[in-house]
């Protein structure tokens, strides 16, 4: 099963409930538009680079099509499309008005110098400017992209179309972005955590919690949730894991990774263990906030947290979905975890369209705001209908999309 399929998975789990017609769900899956685009770049040496890049439309039946830039050697169009999908769901699960989009470029940016990804940059916009735009589509930063590379994109688009700072989101705060933004995907996935902790009756201080991936949201999540006198066990990273029976000093392993090309190998405040061993520790929460699929038939039955927040996207697939459900793990799904990004970057369009700008703590207010009322729906949905909450977050986001796109003459 790809990427692609392993979402759809759930979404006709969720259609099912709401008997949505073969043919209107063709549609909801389908993307609206698929770009493929050849970025020739020249490189430092003055040799010339040919690398591929993609832009997938999925839908934009609630609004602007919606989504992140993803720099990766692994990028392809399959993984494009179904992060593409999973944006459409996210954004109508949280009530934003936008639709989903996703979009990358097949490459290594570690291999690459500043200047040269800056030109990489420069001429996909000068491939995509057409089909993006502050009312078309917007996009974000994902994996191996940053405000930076956002930077260079709304000065890009800039050229072509006049002063548009709201085609891009998650910029540098000293250049049309938003305090705030760069925290909100680890402190709404922080804020859900506490909520479902208080749901179950469990006492901070007691839960023990392990976070795979400290990068941004991994680090923005633990430092909330230790803040929060949550014991946080066990952090990891491309380097390995690291476990403290007692909880980690998480602003140590912070200034750690920032004094070390961010990364946490030779960390020396918790004991080494492996990515897997992290995966299967003896904890009450697990936050896998890294890669997609590591969660699997072959892992799911060895998990031993009987909560998994699911802060990366697509960390758990189908497969173990349901191992996970049978052994009675709650799952939080991504659509619903990790959407204090797209939320907060909504915050920021907004900002930019009004030329006005709000102060952190209002941001911080609205962000949780938002959050929680979404997740009530989606915890309230799951009890009515006595489906798990992934379920219930794709039948709240595709009654929505299905609804829209019936009010705008279609189905
Ligand atoms: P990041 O690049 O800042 O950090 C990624 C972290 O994962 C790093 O610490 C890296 O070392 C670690 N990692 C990489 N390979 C690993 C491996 N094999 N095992 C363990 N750890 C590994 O990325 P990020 O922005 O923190 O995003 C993390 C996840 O959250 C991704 O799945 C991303 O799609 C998702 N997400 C991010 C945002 C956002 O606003 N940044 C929003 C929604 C979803």
């Amino acid at each position: 099963m790809n990427a692609f399929e392993a979402t759809n998975s759930y979404f006709h789990q969720a259609a099912d409930r709401l008997e949505i017609s073969a043919a209107m769900r063709t549609l909801l899956i389908t993307a609206k538009r698929e770009l493929r685009v050849e970025v020739p770049v020249e490189m430092d040496n003055g040799e010339l680079h040919t690398f591929i890049g993609y832009r997938v439309q999925h839908d934009n039946a609630r609004g602007p099509y919606k989504g992140g830039l993803r720099y990766h050697q692994e990028v392809d169009i399959d993984e494009v499309r179904a992060l593409a999908s999973l944006m459409t769901w996210k954004t109508a699960v949280m009530d934003l008005p936008f639709g989903g989009a996703k979009g990358g470029i097949a490459v290594n940016p570690r291999q690459l110098s500043r200047r040269e990804l800056e030109r990489l940059t420069r001429v996909f916009v000068d491939q995509i400017h057409d089909v993006i735009g502050p009312d078309k589509d917007i996009p974000a930063p994902d994996m191996g992209t940053d405000a930076e590379v956002m930077a260079w994109m709304m000065s890009q688009y800039s050229k072509y179309h006049g002063f548009s700072p709201g085609v891009v989101t998650s910029k540098p705060v000293e250049y049309y972005g938003m305090p705030g933004r760069e925290e909100a995907t680890g402190r709404g996935v922080g804020v859900l955590t506490m909520k479902m902790t208080g749901r179950a009756g469990r006492k901070p201080s007691l839960t023990r919690v392990a976070v795979q991936g400290f990068g941004n949201v991994g680090t923005h999540t633990a430092k909330l949730l230790s803040e929060a006198e949550f014991r946080v066990v066990a952090i990891g990273d491309a380097s390995g894991g690291f476990h403290r029976a007692d909880g980690i000093d998480i602003g140590a392993a912070i200034r750690y990774v920032n004094a070390h090309d961010h990364s946490l190998a030779g960390f020396t405040e918790a004991d080494p263990i492996t990515n897997e061993q992290l995966l299967e520790l003896d904890v009450d929460i697990l936050i896998p906030a890294a890669l997609g699929a590591v969660i699997h038939a072959g892992n799911a039955a060895k998990i031993r947290a009987r909560t998994i927040i699911e802060a990366a996207n697509a960390p758990v697939l189908p497969e173990a979905d349901r191992i996970l459900e049978a052994q009675g793990v709650t799952v939080l799904p991504d659509i619903l975890a990790n959407a204090g990004g797209v939320s907060a970057s909504y915050f920021e369009w907004v900002q930019n369209r009004q030329h006005y700008r709000w102060s952190l703590d209002r941001v911080r207010q609205e962000l949780d705001a938002l959050m929680l009322r979404a997740f009530d729906q989606v915890w309230d949905t799951a009890r009515e209908h006595h489906v798990s909450l992934r379920v219930a977050a794709f039948m709240i986001g595709i009654r929505r999309v299905h609804r829209a796109t019936q009010l705008s003459g279609i189905g």
